[in-house]
């Protein structure tokens, strides 16, 4: 055991799901569209470095990011793609983004004025429009001066333009959604007529992509399908994504009997089983866990179901393996993935917490990871 991996709780990566999600996207776009792949929230919990060096070994034409730190992580993780970050960012770090070729977001006459005068030499930039979400980006009516001040700027060269409509996923508001794209399109236009080239034109998240195929432009990108991330409500391209996270796993460092409890005054959330055995496993709702132990929580330990016994702690959760006598510390515990005969897949954990299957992604974000590769079934330790 390396000091990288002395903490016994972990998430297991499968790159070979990343691999298919985005063989699987080329074949939805065509070989004529970029996609830019992003990995907002440090790759949704997956880690950006691991999953960018995978995006870009399996096609991906360049990796966009909600946050600066994630972005110069995988340039200097030796990723060449090009690296777009969101509007993050404040236009004090210019330097340092132009040092590692990161293209910013602009979207007001204002912020192309300060972004130009720290720039050194020159520096590529993305315009975001904003069509209706009111977020960052341009109004469709004010793009066309924006994009025009980006092109006439010595220091800044436009790279492309994006939006990022608030989609529907199937049951909100589809009109709105659709509204959106029809004001990026106006946007696009009034740039196109104001004589500014836009190289790159992107609409298209993972629920526009599944559900508007008219919106893929010449660039689009996906985040949360790349790591299998699913929309069972969208319909329109629906293929088989595979997830990224396929394990959860934690080791027993603690097992003792509580049979005979002495003098000590029963818990009221414990309730004691004749030759009732307790472990502990290092994880807990500071990493990630519920905060409250759902009804039916369960993990594997040694191939057999076991429950885990509230309330959860910050770091720690109680396993009940009274049902298995031979375990011991320093068994895998699984919350998710395989053991023995049995498995907790992805959804059946997601509904054991009572959250969406994006909520357990989001629940990996601190723990170590073991990249692999389901396909082959070789696991690697750490990055
Ligand atoms: C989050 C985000 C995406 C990706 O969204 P998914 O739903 O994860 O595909 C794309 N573009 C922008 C600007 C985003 O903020």
């Amino acid at each position: 055991m390396t000091a990288g991996n002395l903490r016994p709780t972990w998430a297991e990566i499968d790159l070979g799901a990343v691999a298919h999600n985005l063989a699987t996207l080329r074949g939805l776009v065509g070989p004529g569209v970029a996609i830019f792949v992003c990995l907002k929230g440090d790759a949704f919990g997956c880690g950006a470095p691991a999953v960018g060096r995978q995006a870009e070994r399996s096609g991906a034409d360049g990796l966009a990011f909600g946050n600066v730190d994630s972005a110069l992580a995988c340039r200097r993780a030796g990723i060449a793609l090009p690296l777009l970050v969101y509007p993050s960012v404040l236009p004090q770090a210019a330097p340092v983004l132009e040092a590692h070729d990161l293209m910013p977001t602009l979207s007001t006459l204002e912020e192309v004025a300060v972004w130009s005068g720290q720039v050194r030499r020159r520096m590529r930039v993305f315009l975001k429009v904003d069509a209706g979400g009111f977020r960052a980006g341009a109004l469709p009516h004010h793009a066309a001066a924006v994009a025009r001040a980006i092109a006439d700027d010595p220091r800044l060269e436009l790279a492309g333009v994006y939006g990022h409509p608030m989609a529907s996923y199937g049951f909100l508001d589809e009109p709105y959604t659709r509204s959106q794209i029809a004001g990026f399109q106006v946007a696009l236009s009034a740039i196109g007529e104001a004589g500014v080239r836009a190289p790159l034109r992107m609409v298209s998240s993972s629920a526009i992509l599944l559900e508007h195929p008219e919106a893929d432009l010449n660039a689009v990108d996906p985040g949360r399908l790349v790591v299998g991330i699913r929309f069972p409500a969208v319909a329109q391209r629906q293929r088989e994504w595979r997830p990224a996270l396929v394990g959860l796993k934690s080791r027993l460092v603690m097992v003792k009997p509580l049979d005979a409890v002495g003098g000590v005054q029963p818990a009221p959330f414990l309730a004691l089983r004749p030759g009732m055995r307790l472990g502990l496993i290092p994880f807990g709702w500071g990493d990630g866990y519920p905060h409250q132990i759902p009804p039916k929580a369960q993990a594997l330990v040694r191939g057999r179901r076991v429950a885990l016994l509230g309330p959860p702690h910050s770091e720690l959760l109680r396993v009940d393996l009274t049902d298995v006598p031979d375990a011991r510390v320093g068994d895998e515990v699984v919350l998710l993935g395989r053991s023995g005969g049995d498995a907790i897949g992805l959804s059946e954990l997601a509904a054991q917490w009572g959250v969406e299957e994006f909520d357990v992604y989001g629940a990996i974000r601190s723990l170590p990871k073991r990249y692999g590769n389901a396909d082959t079934n070789e696991w690697g330790d750490g990055e």
